[in-house]
């Protein structure tokens, strides 16, 4: 009798040292997108391994912002400081989806949810998360 290895039954079967997602937290030059959450195949002390085109990546763990359970929020970038693969649409601000990593402009009022014309995923838009302190000049919705 062969003993084949059991498929898993879930994405999310997690211990607590095992985190599952990561996101560039500094600004600097990647192969990472900005905002961008991708999987985490292993984590080290120093180092995370992560899947970005189904290529593993070597990245600093201090350079990465990790977590447990899948994104679920809008990442916004306002004003990015680092343009060279931002289109010229995305200039003064994105919003890049937590499902598929799609990039769209930010929305002409601020919702508070979008639908992701790429993903069809409505997720709420992380106005307050300041990511990567890129939030100069621009008004955030207040929830209440
Ligand atoms: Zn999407």
């Amino acid at each position: 009798m062969s003993e084949s290895i059991a498929p898993r039954t879930s994405l999310y079967g997690r211990r607590a040292s095992d985190p599952k997602w990561a996101r560039l937290r500094t600004d600097v030059p990647s192969v990472l997108r900005r905002g961008a959450w991708y999987r985490v195949l292993a984590v080290t002390p120093r180092q995370v391994r992560l899947t970005v085109n189904t290529a593993p990546v070597l990245m600093g763990r201090d350079q990465v912002e990790l977590r447990l359970e899948p994104p679920r929020r809008w990442t916004v970038l306002l004003k990015p400081a680092r343009l060279a693969r931002v289109p010229q649409s995305f200039h003064d601000g994105y919003l890049v989806c937590p499902s598929c990593r799609n990039r769209v402009s930010l929305p002409q009022r601020a919702a508070l949810t979008l639908r992701c014309p790429r993903c069809n995923v409505l997720s709420e838009v992380g106005w307050d998360e300041h990511y990567l302190g890129e939030s100069r000049g621009v008004e955030v919705p207040q929830k209440d």
